[in-house]
């Protein structure tokens, strides 16, 4: 299913769990395996397909045309020093020139970490330090349901933050804010160099199969975000079994996946899996009801798409709309619609499946595995599916659902921390990024006597071996499937200057998931004397988020408190906070400090509810 330049020697090294290497010896490449690859059999076969229905363009690039652009955006880069083991940013919004931008790096062996076009300059820096990179690719701005987030002004901003700015930014300009600032000497022009290399062709070069292809940071709820390294052998394999087995995917066929190439599923299932199986991928950027809700089916119909991707809560936000758009377009094409990121509850799953009369396929992943843990896998044994429940533990993965204390395997329908045990499958992280001792402590040291990766998510096995996710070990917000740490909002809060403390917790939003609220203890108690001071503060914090992490990350309400409820050692009471924050009891209160301050969190919520 893949090619390689060299055989591998061995399938599986284990001698050093928990790292795992696959492939052991062979030598392969991802733009090679993406690419070129399919320039013998379907090289005027649509590869790229891509429209925006905020800036009006569309277009597509076939297999031979992509060939070339890459070759000319892969010696671009080499001309700006970028060379094997070397790590590019990619920081850009949905053009095809930022897939074009991954594969090019893939091809000459250079690391990308694209960093999702949202954060803000504070949120890129820390991953500019943390990656090194050589060069970074940017665009002007990016659109979203109308409206312009200038880019360069960002990066700007982080570069002047970072500690290991890189020396060089390519800068596509799309035009949109014409007075961008540039400077000379350091920031290049994407069509300038471009030119300059029409008829380019380099040679892909050739990884042995555990060196990395690329990094990705998750949401970071630690604080620090972690460096996701995957590998280029493993990751092929299987992203290209998983096209085939799970998303039951063709060579010839269209696959239509709605997430964006800063996140993971956008990694694996809108350029490379696609690629790999020699299908049709398509890049959108726009909104789900934006000119109307039919855009979706529309493109599907357009398309012919057999294959689609996206998250419950898309779907959600479709579920408000008028049904007429549903009937407006032909969808015949379609087989399967695959959801993920989060749970996928019971009415959308229905209702999505009645409305389409196509396979709803639930998978519970994570960016650190790169691709499903949990799935059907249809076409292996397509076995009935049940609403609410992602299916069964993938191949290649050992699941166990273990008790928190004792680490025992917990019976049929208890709850037990979601597990794996070493090695991983192939595709997964070989390592955090330059740290392995992190990337044993956090995933791999949660159980005193069992070497397993945590996903710190609890779940429960039914009778039929059917898995249920039922939440977080830790504490992250979904908002509209963009996952936010809490302990990374409470900083931004923080950021504030009359900011003593803050609890930020995700309360159930009918749309987006969750939303963000956060209980804050204010410095100087006069800053919050009266409704309006109260107001002000909280367009004060808000604003302070935007800054700090992006709007995405902005707390729909923040509530003035004295005090938070924290454990007698001291550790925030973050799920009593939320419970009370969703109307329900506070739980378990035995560890409680002081009493008031729950009744404060009570009093706060019964303001929020009733509009003062
Ligand atoms: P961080 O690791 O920095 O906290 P994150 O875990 O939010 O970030 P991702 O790797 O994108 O970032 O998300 C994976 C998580 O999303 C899973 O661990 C799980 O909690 C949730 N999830 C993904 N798919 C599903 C699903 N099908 N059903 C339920 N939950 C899901
Ligand atoms: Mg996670």
């Amino acid at each position: 299913m893949i090619d390689w330049q060299t055989p591998f020697e061995q399938v599986l090294d284990d001698s050093k769990l928990p790292f795992a290497r696959w492939f052991v010896g062979g030598k392969t490449n991802l733009c090679h395996n993406a690419v070129d690859r399919h320039l013998k059999d379907r090289p005027d076969q649509k590869a790229l397909v891509y429209l925006s229905t905020e800036t009006g363009k569309e277009g597509s690039y076939t297999f031979r045309e992509l060939h070339a652009e890459v070759n000319r955006v892969a010696a671009m880069i080499q001309d700006l020093g970028v060379a094997k083991g070397d790590r590019v940013i990619i920081y850009m919004p949905m053009v095809p020139e930022a897939v074009i931008a991954m594969l090019a790096c893939a091809r000459i062996g250079a690391v990308h970490s694209v960093v999702f076009g949202g954060f803000a300059a504070n949120s890129l820096a820390t991953r500019i330090d943390d990656a090194k990179p050589r060069l970074m690719i940017t665009a002007d701005a990016g659109m979203r349901g109308g409206k312009q987030i200038n880019y360069k002004p960002l990066v700007d901003e982080a570069l002047s933050l970072s500690k290991h700015p890189p020396e060089k930014v390519l800068l596509f300009n799309r035009g949109l804010d014409r007075d961008m600032a540039v400077q000379a000497g350091r920031d290049m022009d994407w069509e300038t160099l471009r030119a300059r290399h029409m008829d380019a062709r380099v040679e892909p070069v050739w990884l042995e199969s555990s060196e990395p292809s690329y990094i990705l940071y998750t949401s970071g709820t630690t604080g620090k975000p972690k460096g996701v390294q995957r590998d280029t052998g493993g990751y092929a394999v299987a992203l290209a079994a998983s096209m085939k087995h799970i998303y039951t995917g063709q060579a010839g066929e269209t696959m239509f996946t709605s997430s964006d190439i800063g996140w993971v599923v956008g990694h694996s299932y809108i350029v490379y899996g696609p690629l790999l199986a020699g299908m049709t991928t398509i890049v959108y950027e726009g909104l789900p009801i934006r000119p109307d809700p039919g855009i979706w089916w529309k493109i599907v119909q357009d398309n012919q798409v057999n294959i689609m991707f996206t998250s419950p809560t898309a779907v959600r936000v479709l579920k408000k709309q008028p049904p007429e758009f549903l009937h407006k377009y032909d969808v015949s094409s379609l087989r399967s619609l695959y959801l993920a990121g989060e749970p996928l509850d019971e009415p959308t799953a229905r209702w999505i499946a009645e409305a389409l009369q196509v396979n709803i396929i639930d998978n519970y992943w994570q960016t650190e595995t790169g691709w499903p843990i949990l799935s059907s896998v249809p076409a292996v044994e397509d076995l009935p599916r049940k609403f609410g429940s992602p299916g069964f533990a993938a191949y290649g993965f050992d699941i166990k659902l273990l008790d928190e204390r004792s680490g025992e395997e917990v019976a049929v329908n208890e709850k037990g921390v979601l597990t794996a045990v070493p090695p991983l499958p192939p595709g997964c992280l070989s390592t955090v990024w330059g740290d392995d001792t992190r990337f044993v402590n956090t995933y791999f040291s949660n159980f005193e006597n069992v070497l397993v990766y945590s996903t710190f998510d609890w779940a429960t096995k039914d009778e039929d071996g059917y898995y249920f996710i039922l939440g977080r070990t830790d504490d992250v917000i979904n908002v509209a499937g963009h996952r936010l740490g809490t302990r990374e909002i409470e900083e931004a809060v923080s950021a504030h200057p009359n900011i003593a403390e803050v609890a930020v917790v995700g309360v159930h939003d009918e749309v987006k998931g969750q939303a963000v609220i956060a209980f804050a203890v204010v410095k100087d108690a006069s800053k919050v004397a009266t409704s309006e001071a109260m107001a002000q503060m909280q367009k004060e914090v808000m604003a302070t988020v935007d800054k700090e992490l992006g709007a995405i990350a902005r707390p729909a309400r923040v509530c003035f408190v004295t005090l938070l409820p924290k454990t007698r050692s001291g550790k925030l009471l973050r799920r009593s906070i939320q419970a009370l924050a969703e109307g329900r009891e506070a739980g378990d209160l035995t560890t409680l400090d002081d009493p008031t301050a729950l009744e404060q969190i009570k009093a706060a919520v019964a303001a929020w509810k009733s509009g003062k």
